[in-house]
């Protein structure tokens, strides 16, 4: 069973209808990628997703129970994590004070910083990452490793589903391989991905599954399989 179902989800902001009929599957273990140009809806559906937004239309299920998401804490307090582009992290805090930040009820109860700091450390060179200092604020990183910070997090606070918003959007090649390499990641370690991009290239190298969204509408909702080129 699909860990997210979105059931006919329709958004309107006054007379504009961002988002109507919209329906999503997103399963433990695939990544979901939703694509669309500007207008299409995707910020919008993933606010709603966040608990940013309520959807004035349809229903959200999170494991099977209808869900309304009150605020961005209930969301992921719910095990829904959000990587934001440009707010993945907060810049001026450190590496180590990231890592643990809003989530300090969590795992982060009766630590001290050293132990934060050290709780970081290791969970960041488990997964591969190399900071050399976790005192240095996040801005002296480069984008791809906010990026991959955070999605290093979300793992290891134990999200269900997260949701990625373009990613890569202002990464080049080499950084984008990256984060791409840590969607199959999180893909391998069971969570329920939604991969928000323009790039249909990026799209198509981690993806499960395929939603393209126009104008507020899914124009095509497709399995990895059904794209194969061979007839
Ligand atoms: P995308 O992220 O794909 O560019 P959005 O979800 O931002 O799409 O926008 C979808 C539509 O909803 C657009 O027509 C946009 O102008 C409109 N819209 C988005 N947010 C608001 C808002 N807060 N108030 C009114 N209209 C909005
Ligand atoms: P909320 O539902 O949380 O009160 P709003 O829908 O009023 O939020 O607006 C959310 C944000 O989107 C605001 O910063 C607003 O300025 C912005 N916004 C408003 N109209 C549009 C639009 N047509 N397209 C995109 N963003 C918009």
């Amino acid at each position: 069973a699909p860990i997210l179902e979105l059931d006919d989800i329709g958004k309107r902001y006054g007379n504009v209808h961002a988002l109507r009929g919209v329906n999503i599957r997103v399963r433990k273990g695939e990544v979901t990628c939703v694509l669309g140009d500007n207008g299409a809806g995707k910020s919008t559906l993933i606010k709603i997703i966040a608990g940013l937004h309520d959807y004035t239309e349809g229903s959200m299920k999170l494991d099977g129970e209808e869900t309304h998401f009150a605020s961005p804490r209930v969301a992921q307090s719910s095990g829904i994590a959000t990587v934001y582009q440009d707010l993945a992290l907060a810049p001026l805090m450190s590496v180590w004070r990231n890592f643990f930040l809003g989530n300090e009820i969590r795992k982060g109860v009766g630590l001290d910083i050293d132990e934060m700091k050290k709780v970081a450390g290791e969970e960041l060179t488990k997964m591969g990452i190399v900071i050399p200092d976790l005192d240095r604020p996040v801005s002296a990183l480069s984008g791809g490793q906010r990026q991959v910070i955070a999605i290093a997090r979300a793992i290891y606070f134990g999200a269900n589903v997260v949701i990625l918003d373009e990613p890569t959007a202002a990464l080049g090649v080499k950084q984008s391989g990256v984060v791409l390499k840590y969607i199959l990641k999180m893909r391998d370690a069971g969570l329920g991905v939604i991969f928000i991009t323009h790039n249909p290239h990026h799209a198509y190298l981690v993806g499960n599954h395929f939603v393209i969204l126009k104008l507020g509408r899914v124009v095509l909702d497709a399995h990895r399989d059904e794209l194969t080129l061979e007839q």
